[in-house]
């Protein structure tokens, strides 16, 4: 008899955890002997202090496999009801078109990219968010775009912050609200209003004048459906020196006059409309136009055009020395993470219906308002307003009987009117859509008509004013006037890809940014209807496979991180830090000292934490490392001393982000807490703890989880993102909650202690809910021993790859016995002195080797911040060094001499196509040397098509629309 593998073996087969994890058990023990250990045990017991190790397993479910994953989120899922939504409130139904939803939202070429700080390597999505600029200059009349903010109401926050800077009134300290802006809006805007110290006025709009104001926020069109007459209102606050900020649908802007072209100086509003499902909250880009005179204090990423080497356009992240890298605590704002896979998807849909088709969509919108208008006025139903673009606001009198009848019939009103009801039209609302409300709203047998109804209207006057129908165009150019054949669309999405580098080419190794394997089977459910077609105001019955899917992963979360509470509400890390400050500053508020604001962050920090810290006013006191890269223990402790007495907090980073488990954190916070003050462990660099250890029994009191780094969310070339922060119960009370609807707490003190009443820091109650069934099911598939082999192999790829560099470039910084936790530093400055070779050239020659750069002079200048990950195999780890070992060899040969400086294949990377297939060729290395320089690239080569760009070039000839076909002739 031959033996037989047992059953469990022949079971283990099927485990997530050995596709998420890329080294086999035989490679990491080969790995584990380039290090001197005999196993990964032995490596995690010599890299991570003993003093902050768990003690036991995480309370966590054994690891489930893809099949029983999916299975039981269906059957979550299947608790979530879709109604047809009617809430409007900026979150409307959409059709995606599949075209764009399959190749761009379901597309790994698309979702696991990076952000565009390697503009060679990402024109394609450079060029989509270029267009979505395009889109928003077009629809708002403005000048001048921003490529994507989080929500309309945190970009509302941010108009608020423009309208500070940009003011003339400079004594005026009340920013004014329009009493018809979304709830969500003005609750987001309060808070950070309460911030900054501003006060906040909500009134009728045309009150805006009568008090001391420097801006003011008007909804065009307004909450409950009226078309405002803004002209006047914008010019009344601009006559006060105020700055005149409208918030708008994007949709109806194809009907209705943009603002700009109205005078406004600001314009935001959320994009979700263009093609985004609406997730129950997000996510979805929200979009920012101002003027020309304003682009200095624009907030979030601007896309420009520039030039590469060569003289073709290109394009580029422009002025980015307005943004918290560079300016950190006098950034415009702290946005890193934004939406730009959202805004992409946005603008492809304004690519693929083009001008025409999006006036059809907005006019039939709008139809259906007036025909729903116009049957309700038949039959002696009162209407609120006698202007709208899509929303039909109604008297109710018997407003009970109706919502009986809507809740049988799963329609969703907007509900929360006294005496009133309202309903939205939207793009998937059909005449049987239209009949069905008037079955609801008038009960069966009312006789009504759709086309009798639609004969009416078409003679009837317009419910748009004529001073604020659209004149202007929009999107004339040619990007949007090409592409409306399936064929035609799908080729352009495909053009725009392969100019991109994602995951699925190879590793993106970049520190601090944790670009771990995005499973199939996470992204999965997100593109499910029972989770992308909810309301994020839908009554709670509807939503209860929410409920239970974020009370999970909540729960989950809280065990990982050793907190009490958590907050899913903020949509990025750096929304998560602000959330985390508000709750440090109100729990010293609580106890009276209103004077506690300096907030204490190490030279080494990332620039959202300074920037974060400026949001919440409190005052930066940067404190030093040592040389081994170390926050100064001494240095914090004299700072902490010294501001003894207006102490806030530490934002500390852990491991550190030089990339070191310092055997001092718990000392630390101690030294921190004995000050009085709170400490904010920045959570970015969860992927070396989980498991491990956590901030929370390291000492931490709050911390933000960006779970698009350690959680497997997708970066999706730059969003989105997710930021939840967890906190010890003393700071419970003062987590986030939402004005329209209240959130649901988990873990401990979750009811008795939360505070019913805080102010919302997003425009929805759970953030980006649609994308959390990603983070549930990474965390289900590993379970706690995968969780746990996650991290320990994130830091036996690091150390394998430190190891294996180390013997060409130095390790700039090492901890407790010589190891690096999940990422190491690569030390180029020695190289430049005796080569006058970059980090940038060395960044760009990658690029023709196949690869993404690592994190570029970050956090300290001059050098490469690499992290590999668990989820990279040892081949292609390898493959990785032998490139930079490679490069390492060019190198030599311009110390040497063989090349100049100037003539050598490091200064002119990376090479297109076009460049080696130059007939001019003349440089000191061949053409093929300078394309395929090894031969793993043979077998996978990626073009970048553009040579290098010109950054200087293109901040001093700002261009950020579209360039004109003739640009690309010359
Ligand atoms: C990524 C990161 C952040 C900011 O997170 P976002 O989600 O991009 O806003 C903050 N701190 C550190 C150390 C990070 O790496």
């Amino acid at each position: 008899m031959t033996e037989k593998t047992s059953l469990q073996q022949l079971e283990q087969h099927d485990i997530f955890i050995r596709r998420h994890i890329g080294p086999s058990e035989a490679e990491q023990l080969e790995m584990c002997k380039t290090l001197g250990v005999s196993s990964v045990e032995e490596l995690i017991g010599q890299t991570v202090p003993g003093s902050i190790r768990l003690p036991q397993e995480m309370n966590l479910d054994d690891a489930k496999t893809e099949e029983q994953t999916l299975a039981y989120l269906k059957t979550v899922a299947g608790e979530n009801k879709i109604a047809k939504s009617y809430i409007g409130l900026g979150y409307h139904p959409v059709s995606v078109p599949n075209v764009i939803l399959r190749n761009v939202l379901e597309n790994p070429g698309w979702y696991t990219a990076y952000t565009p700080y390697q503009p060679e390597i990402a024109q394609g999505r450079l060029e989509a968010l270029l267009n979505f600029q395009q889109v928003t200059i077009d629809l708002t009349g403005l000048d001048l775009a921003s490529a994507s903010l989080l929500d309309e109401a945190t970009a509302a926050a941010e108009a608020m912050g423009l309208a500070r800077r940009v003011s003339k009134a400079k004594k005026a300290n009340i920013f004014f609200i329009g009493n018809d802006v979304y709830p969500q809006t003005i609750d987001v805007v309060k808070t950070r209003a309460e911030m900054f110290g501003f006060e906040i006025v909500v009134d009728a709009p045309e009150k805006a004048v009568d008090y001391e104001i420097f801006g003011a926020l008007f909804q065009y069109t307004g909450a409950e459906g009226q078309v405002n007459d803004i002209k006047p209102l914008i010019e009344a606050v601009q006559a006060n020196k105020g700055v005149a900020i409208v918030a708008a649908d994007i949709m109806s802007l194809l009907m209705l006059e943009g603002p700009g072209h109205l005078g406004a100086d600001a314009v935001l509003g959320s994009a979700q409309r263009f093609g985004v499902p609406m997730g129950y909250g997000g996510p979805h880009a929200a979009f920012f136009a101002t003027s020309d005179k304003h682009k200095r204090s624009l907030p979030g990423r601007i896309i420009g055009v520039s030039k590469d080497r060569r003289g073709n356009p290109a394009l580029r992240m422009a002025m980015q020395t307005r943004e918290q890298h560079i300016r950190r605590e006098k950034a415009n704002s702290n946005i890193c993470t934004a939406q730009v896979l959202l805004a992409n998807m946005a603008s492809f849909y304004a690519v693929y219906h083009g001008p025409q088709g999006l006036k059809a969509i907005a006019n039939r919108i709008h139809r259906f308002a007036d025909i729903f208008a116009a049957g309700l006025k038949a039959k002696g139903v009162a209407l609120v307003n006698n202007s709208w673009f899509d929303t039909i606001t109604f008297v109710a009198d018997n407003k009970d009987e109706i919502l009986a009848r809507a809740k049988s019939k799963l329609v969703n009103f907007r509900t929360d009117l006294d005496g009133k009801l309202s309903a939205t039209m939207h793009e998937t609302v059909t005449r049987e859509c239209v009949l069905e409300l008037f079955d609801v709203v008038l009960g069966e047998g009312h006789g009504l008509d759709i086309a009798e109804l639609d004969a009416q209207v078409i003679n009837a006057d317009s419910s748009i004013p004529a001073a604020y129908a659209r004149k202007t165009d929009v999107l004339t150019h040619k990007v949007f006037n090409s592409y409306h054949s399936e064929t035609e669309m799908l080729r352009y999405i495909r053009r725009l890809e392969g100019k991109d580098l994602s995951l699925n080419h190879s590793m993106i190794s970049l520190g601090s940014c944790t670009m771990k394997l995005n499973a199939t089977a996470e992204m999965i459910p997100v593109t499910w209807p029972e989770f992308g077609n909810l309301h994020p105001f839908c009554p709670a019955d509807q939503a209860q496979g929410y409920s239970k899917m974020i009370g999970e992963l909540s729960e989950q979360l809280i065990e990982i991180t050793g907190y009490d509470n958590i907050s899913m509400q903020p949509n990025s890390g750096a929304q998560g830090e602000y959330a985390g400050l508000i709750a440090i500053r109100k729990y010293h508020e609580s106890r009276n000292d209103h004077h506690r604001n300096i907030c204490l962050i190490p030279s080494s920090a990332h620039g959202t934490n300074p920037a974060s810290a400026q949001m919440a006013s409190m005052k930066v006191v940067v404190t030093a490392c040592d040389e081994n890269g170390n926050v100064d223990i001494a240095d914090l402790k004299a700072k902490a001393e010294e501001h003894s007495e207006n102490l806030s907090c530490v934002m500390i980073t852990y491991p550190s982000t030089h990339g070191i488990y310092e055997e001092t954190i718990k000392e630390a916070c101690e030294i921190v807490h004995a000050n009085g003050g709170q400490v904010y462990m920045d959570g970015a660099n969860m992927n070396a703890q989980v498991g491990l250890t956590s901030p929370g029994s390291i000492g931490s009191d709050v911390s933000h989880l960006n779970l698009h780094k350690t959680f497997c969310i997708p970066h999706g070339g730059g969003g989105p993102g997710m930021g939840p922060i967890g906190v010890k119960s003393h700071l419970a009370p003062f987590l986030p909650n939402h004005v329209v609807t209240k959130v649901e707490f988990i873990g401990k003190n979750a009811i008795e202690n939360v505070g019913i009443d805080n102010g919302a820091v997003s425009a929805a109650p759970y953030g980006s809910a649609g994308i959390l069934p990603i983070s549930w099911a990474y965390i289900a598939m590993m379970g706690k021993i995968g969780l746990r082999q996650a991290t320990q192999v994130a830091i036996l790829n690091a150390n394998y790859v430190a190891e294996r560099l180390s013997a060409h470039y130095p390790i700039l910084y090492r901890g407790r016995n010589d190891r690096v936790a999940h990422e190491c530093i690569v030390d180029l400055r020695p190289l430049k002195d005796s080569s006058g070779i970059s980090e940038m050239d060395i960044a760009k020659r990658l690029n023709d080797y196949g690869f993404h750069s690592p994190t570029m002079s970050f956090p300290v200048a001059g050098t490469l911040m690499i992290e590999p990950t668990e989820s990279e195999a040892k081949v292609e780890l390898d493959r990785f060094v032998d490139a930079l070992v490679a490069i390492r060899g060019e190198i030599s040969k311009i110390e040497n001499g063989q090349w100049t400086l100037e003539n050598n294949p490091l200064v002119f990377a990376p090479h297109t196509a076009e460049d080696v297939l130059d007939p001019t060729w003349d440089r000191a290395y061949a053409r093929d040397y300078a394309a395929f320089p090894c031969e793993s690239v043979k077998l996978n080569k990626f073009w970048p098509t553009v040579t290098r760009i010109d950054d200087v070039y293109g901040d001093r000839n700002l261009i950020c629309s579209c360039p004109s076909i003739d640009t690309y002739k010359d």
